[in-house]
């Protein structure tokens, strides 16, 4: 019985590949080992080797075709044997690739060994990133966007300036733009007004106060450790007013014009801000996204927003929703010793991330004092003289001080309602490869193209749109995103979790390298946590690493470039770290899912 040949998968981001040469012919006897055909992606060219012997039975793709990675390509099997039609072959796909594959290339980044002709050298000789420094010109093969007919008061004019739309300024600016950016509130947007910056402060001042109170282990003493949540608020207020007059001097700095107000894209072309309209040659949407509510009208919660500025810390705390903020704002009341409850209407916190992880997070909270209510819902909120009574589906109450509302986002949609762009059935602006909308001109980014809700995946996502505008992008994957959740623990991924791995059908192995195995984590009293590697086991690749543990947001960027280069876990474990520090965690993680972790 025969099997399959199905396309390989060559790189991280490698969707498809072009069959340029068979190397044999249908009826010829194949060897395992053997070069079959040769293909082609957008960054190399490879002989592909059999991994069966036998006879080439069926041959369902030809030179020039194209064929999705894991669609099969041909069929080897015995003589005399049939060979199954395309329909069949491509239903069966997935499990052939399961139990044979394609044969797996040399395990090492694939630019190593290309092939390529001459045309194909524009990001085959090493793996291109997708934003690249600017150098006025668009690259050849690539075109800026076509710039319209007419003459335009500004190139560019961005609404919003949360970290998608005033990077997306500066960078245009950078690469000669006319730009201008709206905004109607403070400069900077959630991120650095209520979101990433200010919570990340109340969280450093959260783990300072655990770290003092933990020192009498480290041999310091502390007579007494108390805090002020009012010098806290401040330091927090601080931190942020510092960034944004830092962002305000950027944008002066790059000649980029501010106009205060609220905008609204009138037709592709015109922008009004107030009641003054701007004529540009593009506008980009960065208008983001508020905090959703799902608690009936009249009842008492607050939303993330609001609880950020507490004056007064309470002394109980119900928080509506277990994900990622849900998390954050859990750890940082619980830290100042506040009653803390999370409601869950899933049965786990924290649904997109890695099972397993999730469950670490959650014992941990819980061992920290934190309640999790999961897979139940608040039906009613009730004010008492308790504070608020909760009840829940379960039938029980949550009575506490305070009720927070972190139950999701929605888009922030006032700029277009008029213009009829294409939206999802959520509201959020559907978008192309390079951001453009379904109107000529409009591109959109970060929260309001509900793809992602982060920061980085909004200046990334800025940059390239910008340079789609004005110079031509050579790429448009920015699928490489890694994600990290400040809460009771560090938590940083990037790439498949297991549960992803396990439902696209690619045969994968895991491996996981504890913390509490590391010189440096035991020295600074940090042995809780893991890193945890899911590698592609056909041809080594790492498809995705989850570390849960002290600084996994500092330590995951190294697993995002292994990725983003397509380096094997045998090539990244390979590098050489600097010892004794965290970052041995993932060089251990990345040895032993290529078998052999020295420090276990
Ligand atoms: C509590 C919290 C914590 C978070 N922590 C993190 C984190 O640690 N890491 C991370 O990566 N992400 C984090 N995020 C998410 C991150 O803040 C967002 O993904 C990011 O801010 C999105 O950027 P953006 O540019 O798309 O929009 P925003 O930052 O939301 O900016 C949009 C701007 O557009 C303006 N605007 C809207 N409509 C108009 C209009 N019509 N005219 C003029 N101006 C307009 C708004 O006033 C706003 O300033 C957090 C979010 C929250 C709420």
């Amino acid at each position: 019985m025969g099997d399959f040949v199905a396309m390989p998968k060559l790189g991280m981001t490698m969707k498809e590949g072009t069959i340029t040469k068979w190397l044999v012919c249908e009826g010829d006897a194949v060897e395992k080992g053997d070069y079959i055909f040769e293909t082609e992606t957008d960054k190399t060219a490879l002989e592909v080797d059999s991994l069966l012997s036998g006879k080439l039975l069926k041959i369902y793709h030809f030179e020039g075709e194209t064929v999705k990675v894991n669609d099969p390509v041909a069929y080897i099997g015995e003589e005399g044997e049939r060979a199954p039609e395309l329909t069949v072959a491509l239903a069966d796909a997935v499990d052939a690739v399961d139990a044979v594959g394609a044969a797996p290339v040399e395990p090492s980044p694939a630019p190593a060994v290309a092939t390529a002709p001459a045309s194909h050298t524009l990001g085959s000789a090493a793996p291109t990133p997708v934003l690249q420094a600017a150098s006025g010109e668009a690259r050849p093969g690539f075109d800026k966007a076509k710039r319209p007919y007419g003459e335009f008061l500004y190139d560019l004019i961005v609404i919003g300036s949360g970290p998608g739309g005033y990077v997306a300024a500066i960078r245009a600016a950078q690469l000669g733009a006319k730009v201008a950016v709206a905004e109607k509130g403070e400069i900077g947007g959630t991120c650095l007004n209520r979101g990433c910056i200010p919570t990340k402060a109340l969280y450093a001042s959260a783990r300072r106060y655990r770290d003092v109170k933990a020192a009498e282990s480290m041999g310091v003493s502390v007579d007494k450790v108390s805090f002020s949540w009012k010098k806290i608020q401040s330091r927090k207020d601080a931190v942020v007013e510092q960034l944004r007059s830092g962002v305000e001097g950027l944008l002066k700095k790059n000649g980029i014009d501010v106009l205060r107000g609220e905008a609204r894209i009138v037709k592709a072309h015109e922008v009004k801000v107030g009641r003054k309209s701007y004529s540009a040659a593009f506008a980009l949407i960065a208008t983001g996204a508020t905090p959703s509510s799902v608690v009936k009208a009249g009842a008492e919660v607050m939303n993330t927003d609001e609880a950020l500025s507490l004056a007064k810390l309470p002394k109980s705390i119900a928080i509506l929703g277990g994900g990622v903020i849900g998390c954050e704002f859990a750890g940082i009341f619980s830290a100042f010793g506040v009653k803390t409850t999370i409601i869950e209407l899933m049965p786990r916190i924290l649904p997109p991330v890695d099972a397993e992880v999730a469950d670490a997070l959650a014992s941990k909270m819980e061992g920290e004092g934190i309640a999790l209510k999961l897979g139940v819902t608040a039906d009613d909120i009730k004010k008492s003289k308790r504070g608020y009574d909760v009840s829940l589906s379960s039938g029980e109450t949550v009575t506490a001080d305070l009720v927070v509302e972190a139950v999701g986002r929605r888009p922030e949609t006032r700029a277009f309602e008029s213009l009829g762009a294409a939206t999802d059935g959520k509201g959020y602006l559907v978008t192309d490869a390079f951001m453009r909308t379904d109107i000529d001109g409009v591109y959109a980014i970060g929260d309001i193209t509900g793809k992602h809700q982060l920061a980085h995946a909004a200046s990334a996502q800025g940059i390239l749109a910008v340079e789609h505008m004005f110079k031509g992008v050579q790429g448009s994957s920015i699928d490489i995103m890694p994600s990290c959740i400040f809460g009771a623990y560090e938590i940083a991924a990037v790439g498949l979790t297991e549960e992803q791995a396990k439902a696209s059908g690619v045969p994968y192995s895991v491996y996981k390298f504890p913390y509490s195995a590391n010189g440096k984590a035991l020295t600074m009293g940090e042995t809780g946590g893991f890193a945890k590697v899911i590698k592609d086991e056909r041809w080594g690749e790492i498809l995705g690493v989850h570390i849960i543990g002290a600084d996994a947001s500092s330590l995951i960027e190294e697993a995002v470039m292994a990725m983003s280069l397509e380096a094997t876990a045998s090539v990244a474990g390979g590098t050489i770290h600097p010892h004794p520090t965290l970052s041995e965690i993932l060089m251990e993680a990345f040895l032993g899912a290529d078998g052999g972790a020295i420090h276990l």
